[in-house]
């Protein structure tokens, strides 16, 4: 009879099965037992990566509801550290998208604890940086509270911090959005006293009463001059030279002007200088299909140009993922709606491609011996990251291509339940590297691969770079024991990287070994997180 304490080891347990003595294993969807994080960790990686779309494995409803309850928890225990970990993720622009911190500092501001409410409504203008932010903001903060005096006067005070410049620019390019409009907000809060004629006027005019501005004569520079300029630019008997001038003179956004215009390339021509990266590179697809952008065009110049520039790029503080889905969206030639379609040129896609590595946080090669292990299982081709198009295996390749570039000792392997040949090089284009990984079959997922593969294959590795969904379960031993084995036999201090690519609480990262880490994917500061890591700080 085989001895049935055979069975039971420490160093080797399948991924079916919690390893012996650990009771901070937790099942993961897929069945496979892995760790979990602690709360604060798991709120990173909700305020970066979200939840919109869900995951192969969980709905967005479901998602949204334990992160929820994992941003709750989180302000229960933390309220003031939680609160400094909204703002900073928000504020360094290391997400995506602004909504899950907007949603995050809502919950906040609703909290049970008056000191609670009161810091997340300090950092309101912090956070909510637009109008549009703003209403994201009210609409997310109803769900959960009613308009009581701390909520007025911190909506209050959202506009009269500002100068009337700022409060004429916010209200005229960001007018509505969601249901709410300016109008709503300053019902609500009541902004008092008044603060000099000129706000006085703007603020008329942003709850729709111009009539009060009528004989006031606008200073040049002022906020009424410009509110006045933002309508005028709508009239559409006016010429284009006119309104070109206008633009220019006053740095109008396009938001303030009516599509018709937007059609003109003259118009384009004066909008391009001042146009925000992130607004230039969504206008990708009208600025060709309207003829701007074309090879050799001066306007294809313009747009390369700001692109290109590197101080752009760190003052927009652009998300590579947004960089990454205008270059998608750019390259397939047609939007997602409406009747726009262009032929792209090559000039823009090589811009947008340097584009995506500027804007991360700029990384100094360790020269450490790096293998990345990029999950292309099954369920890393399902759902979309951060709301993008893109799923997670795809996102992780374009991730992967970062430290491809930057460290000059550098491997990949792709692996779903075996070993997958997906040959990435420094050379790759981030377009090929997308397309090489959507084309690959659904298998099951082991984890443990990257270790175990570069221990059979006598690979020499300081650190381990594993970019994945932590639903790993078909595996023989846990993905920690395979790193240890690989410690053993190789004597060589290695290093793990976890990169996590959905807002769940799993992780194969031992938290009790220092050795290990876990990362959010697609932080613009992970390359930087991984770098320092491996480096040893
Ligand atoms: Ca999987």
């Amino acid at each position: 009879m085989p001895d049935p304490l055979l069975q039971i080891s420490t160093r080797r347990t399948p991924q079916s099965e919690p390893i012996p003595g650990r009771s901070d294993q937790a099942k993961n969807n897929a069945g496979g037992y892995v760790f979990t994080l602690e709360p604060l960790d798991q709120l990173k990686r909700f305020l970066i990566l979200g939840t919109e779309g869900g995951t192969y494995y969980t709905r967005e409803h479901e998602l949204t509801k334990r992160n929820a309850a994992v941003v709750m928890a989180c302000l229960d225990n933390w309220p003031r550290l939680t609160i400094d970990t909204i703002v900073r993720i928000s504020v360094e622009g290391r997400a995506p998208k602004p909504n899950p911190a907007i949603f995050a500092l809502a919950v906040a501001a609703s909290h049970r604890d008056e000191q609670a409410r009161r810091w997340a409504l300090d950092e309101l203008a912090t956070v909510c940086r637009t109008g549009t932010h703003l209403f994201t903001f009210l609409t997310y903060v109803e769900q959960f509270r009613g308009w009581g005096r701390g909520l007025r006067t911190a909506v209050a005070n959202w506009y009269l911090d500002k100068s009337p410049q700022q409060v004429a620019y916010q209200t005229t390019k960001y007018a509505s959005r969601g249901g709410w409009s300016h109008r709503d907000a300053l019902r609500l809060s009541k902004p008092r006293p008044p603060r000099g004629l000129d706000m006085d006027m703007v603020l008329a005019r942003a709850v729709g009463k111009a009539d009060r501005c009528l004989g006031i004569v606008s200073e040049p520079g002022s906020g009424l001059e410009y509110v006045r300029m933002c309508e005028a630019v709508k009239e559409p008997k006016r010429a284009t030279s006119v309104i070109v001038k206008m633009i220019t003179d006053h740095k109008l956004p396009w938001e303030v002007l009516p599509s018709e215009r937007l059609r003109e390339p003259a118009i384009w021509e004066a909008l391009v200088p001042h146009t925000g990266l992130t607004a230039l590179v969504r206008n990708l697809g009208r600025l060709t299909d309207i003829g701007f952008i074309k090879p050799m065009s001066s306007g294809e110049r313009a747009v390369v140009e700001r692109l290109g520039s590197a101080d752009d790029i760190k003052r927009s503080r652009i998300h590579p993922l947004q960089v990454l889905t205008a270059l998608a969206t750019y390259r397939q030639g047609h939007g997602d709606k409406g009747s726009l379609s262009w032929t792209p040129t090559a000039a823009v896609l090589g811009a947008l491609e340097g584009m995506f590595y500027e804007s991360f946080v700029n990384v100094v090669p360790t020269n450490k011996r790096t293998l990345i292990g990029l999950d292309v299982s099954g369920s890393m081709g399902m759902g979309n990251v951060a709301g993008s198009p893109l799923s997670p295996r795809e996102a992780a390749a374009a991730f992967a291509m970062v430290m491809l570039r930057t460290e000059p000792q550098v491997a990949t392997m792709a692996f779903s339940n075996d070993f997958v040949h997906l040959p990435l090089g420094r050379a790759t284009s981030l377009g090929e590297a997308i397309r090489m990984t959507s084309g690959l079959p659904f298998q099951g997922t082991d984890c443990s691969l990257p270790m175990s593969w570069a221990q059979t294959n006598n690979i020499e590795v300081d650190t381990f770079v594993v970019i994945t969904d932590n639903e790993t379960w078909h595996g023989k031993v846990h993905p920690s024991q395979a790193l240890a084995a690989y410690r053993r036999q190789m004597a060589i201090d290695a290093k793990l990287v976890v990169v996590g690519m959905t807002a769940t609480n799993f992780t194969i990262a031992d938290p009790k070994d220092a050795g290990m880490l876990d990362v959010v994917g697609f932080d613009t500061a992970a390359p930087a997180l991984i770098a320092d890591f491996s480096r040893g700080f």
